[in-house]
């Protein structure tokens, strides 16, 4: 075997679902700095890739969203996350990771956040780290709120800052179509924007979870889609006024439900099933409102090897 391949074979290779918020309640900001959530999370199936294989150094390369625009040093989430993965467990060895990028950036799906949670799910395998998915988390959560969701998947509670993660049981899929924006939202910026909001008397925290994590377990789309809340949706569309053309397109194109998805400016429309998605998104494509039209189901798994 030469060199080349017996590095190939040795390499990990990790998917990484982006996150959507089916409920996003933003409450005061902490003294921390943070703001208080309770958000019900659901890991959908667009994916960012990793492969990660060894190295002397600690680099890393990148296809796909974000391509020459995302730095590649340590002010990346992917490098910041194998560093600290290595720090905490005296890790010296380096590891070349190769990063494919399908969610778009600063979109509100938490791209950054699956790259990272990749990174230290692939680096832990590549370098022999024995350490579960809490351990991970708990090293993901000091560089990222939505990271620890990252990990797990699926549908869950996000508590504190919404770090805080406890897995919710699997009921219905839901099918979604995501309109992805030309452009992007600084997360800190929506916050602010929503703080202001708040100064001036507008809009109120919505923190009731409860109806929505019991549809989500016995219900379906219909029962479900009246649930949905985001706290940031008024902040988000305040900034970026074209976000209410998306969900009116949507809505008048036959969405059951239409949300900004986390501080946006994308915009998630639910659909009866997985037909009726596709053809939603035809209609939303032909619109020409967004920069691209996905299709996406979830709940699926978090952060995995493949
Ligand atoms: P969130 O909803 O988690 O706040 P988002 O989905 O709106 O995030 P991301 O795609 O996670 O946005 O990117 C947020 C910022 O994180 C980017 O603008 C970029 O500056 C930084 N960043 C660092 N590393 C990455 C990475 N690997 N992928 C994407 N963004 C990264």
């Amino acid at each position: 075997m030469t060199e080349e391949a017996i590095m190939e074979s040795s390499a990990v290779r990790a998917r990484v679902p982006a996150k959507i918020n089916l409920h996003l309640g933003v409450g005061d900001v902490r003294p921390d700095g943070y703001h208080r959530l309770r958000t019900v999370y659901q890991a959908i199936s667009v994916y960012d890739e990793l492969i990660v294989k060894n190295a002397p150094t600690l680099r890393m390369s990148l296809t796909g969203e974000g391509e020459g625009e995302l730095p590649l040093d340590d002010d990346n989430l992917v490098i910041r996350a194998a560093r600290a993965l290595a720090e905490e467990h005296g890790v010296t060895a380096g590891a070349d990771i190769q990063l494919h990028k399908r969610i778009p950036l600063a979109g509100g799906l938490a791209g950054g956040s699956a790259d990272a949670a990749g990174a230290l799910l692939a680096c832990a395998r590549l370098w022999g780290v024995d350490v579960d998915t809490a351990s991970l988390a708990a090293i993901g959560a000091r560089l990222g709120s939505d990271i620890p969701f990252c990990l797990y998947g699926g549908n869950a509670l996000g508590t504190g800052h919404g770090e805080r993660i406890e897995s919710l049981p699997v009921g219905a899929t839901l099918h979604w179509v995501v309109a992805v924006a030309d452009g992007q939202l600084s997360t800190p910026r929506v916050y602010s924007e929503l703080d202001d909001l708040r100064a001036a008397g507008v809009g109120e925290y919505h923190g009731d979870t409860d109806a929505l994590v019991t549809e989500l377990r016995v219900g379906d789309a219909e029962s479900v889609a009246p649930l949905l809340h985001n706290d940031m949706q008024a902040a988000a569309i305040g900034l970026r006024p074209a976000i209410a053309e998306v969900l009116d397109v949507g809505l008048a194109d036959g969405a059951l439900a239409g949300m900004v998805s986390g501080s946006g400016p994308t915009v998630l429309l639910l659909a009866r099933d997985d037909h009726h998605a596709h053809a939603l998104a035809g209609r939303v494509r032909l619109r020409g409102v967004a920069r691209d039209v996905l299709t996406a189901h979830g709940p699926v798994q978090g952060a995995h090897l493949y």
